[in-house]
């Protein structure tokens, strides 16, 4: 990025603004760089968060911002920062001003928006379809006294390959005559990407809507599908006392440590590599879950690729990327499926919609269905039981 000398005349009410707007995450940063070195938009680019939060400092406002858009939120930046900067917050709060001001927004991010402030969902899909995925497959409509509430999500609710994650989350639900039940029609989208896209009051907005039904049914335990839905709804929803929140991953475990969840199927035997979604890993440090869960199923053996865990590679759909209109080498999907190629594994695994849909299209760019097949662990889990 370079900053021609006409750009040079701060603008302090930028600067208070966006000081504002990060939870005053702005003014930490010293300015040591680490958060560059790290991010992996400079494997498919130029990135440079440093230089995104030292203008913010300085109070300097100009076109070249627009760029805040490619973030895909990973927290890769967070988790070496030695001054604990939240840079996300940095990042949202930029998208915050240029959606409040309406400027500086690319066209594809205004139409999401636009979707989800008419629907309740970014796929311009009529409300009253969000529970379709479920006829016949006797899923309950959650009501007072549900135990457990399973927050379907946008994604698996309308996306006819993400659905078979919800479906398959709901046999194994019902193959255990569990006491859950879902919204239905009346869930909306839960806020986390309408956040770090920028629209804090749209986001505010759906998550009272959900809020008011979970308040109303009062479950013991929530489980969701995706781990954007899970980091919302445990940290930022307003809960009923005792009511927990699991991704999908972690209460699986949980039912199969308790010897609940028992595997009546061998698979093939297959090498799965597991792909480490941002939003549970890094955001939510839970690293364990999805891999005790593969590493349970009969006939699956776990290999990790070069960068895993807590330095897992971004799938790039984070942040609302997952909505922009990109060219194939402008996917981070494309360096982390050659890791995961490296491996020589016959599946990648997964525990988010959003980085299935990144690597099963970069696999198909890359022509490599013959290669690599990408399945998300629910799909696994479903598989091995009767
Ligand atoms: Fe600032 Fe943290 Fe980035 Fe260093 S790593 S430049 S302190 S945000």
């Amino acid at each position: 990025m370079v900053v021609s000398m006409k750009y040079l005349t701060p603008d302090l009410d930028f600067r208070k603004k966006i000081l504002e707007l990060s939870n005053g995450n702005l003014a930490y940063c010293y300015q040591c760089s680490s958060c560059t070195g790290i991010c992996p938009l400079n494997l498919i680019g130029y990135f440079n968060p440093r230089e995104f939060i030292h203008l913010g400092q300085i109070g300097l406002d100009f076109e070249e911002l627009e760029h805040v858009w490619k973030c895909t939120t990973c927290a890769a930046c967070e988790s070496i920062c030695p001054r604990g900067v939240k840079i996300t917050e940095i990042m949202m709060a930029y998208r915050a001003r240029y959606v409040e001001e309406g400027r500086n927004v690319p066209k594809t991010y205004t139409q999401t928006l636009e979707s989800f402030f008419n629907y309740g969902n970014p796929f311009n899909l009529a409300a009253k379809e969000r529970d379709k995925w479920a006829e016949g497959l006797n899923v309950p409509i959650a009501k007072k006294g549900t135990e457990i509430l399973y927050y379907v999500g946008c994604t698996a609710s309308y996306d006819p390959r993400s659905q078979n994650i919800a479906k398959s989350l709901a046999k194994i639900f019902n193959h255990l005559h569990l006491n859950y039940g879902i919204i239905g029609a009346k869930e909306k989208d839960c806020g986390n990407c309408v956040y770090f896209m920028g629209e804090n009051e749209l986001s505010a907005y759906e998550r009272s809507l959900n809020e008011e039904k979970i308040r109303k049914i009062k479950p013991e335990i929530i489980v969701a599908t995706s781990p954007h839905s899970y980091n919302f709804i445990k940290n930022n929803y307003d809960l009923p006392e005792h009511t927990e929140v699991y991704h999908y991953t972690q209460f699986l475990h949980h039912l199969i440590a308790d010897g609940k969840l028992e595997f009546t199927k061998e698979l093939p035997e297959t090498m799965v590599t597991y792909h480490d979604p941002c939003y549970l890993g890094r955001h939510n440090k839970e690293y364990d879950a999805p891999r005790k869960v593969l590493q349970a199923i009969p006939g699956i053996k776990l290999v990790e690729m070069k960068h895993n865990r807590q330095l897992s590679i971004c799938c790039g759909g984070g942040g609302g990327n997952i909505w922009m209109e990109t060219k194939p080498e402008e996917r981070l999907s494309l360096p982390r499926l050659n890791e995961a190629l490296e491996t020589k594994a016959q599946i990648l695994a997964t525990a988010c919609y959003f980085c299935l849909l990144m690597f099963e299209d970069a696999v198909k760019v890359t022509n490599n269905e013959e290669n690599i097949k990408v399945r998300d662990i629910s799909e696994l889990v479903a598989e091995a039981i009767n």
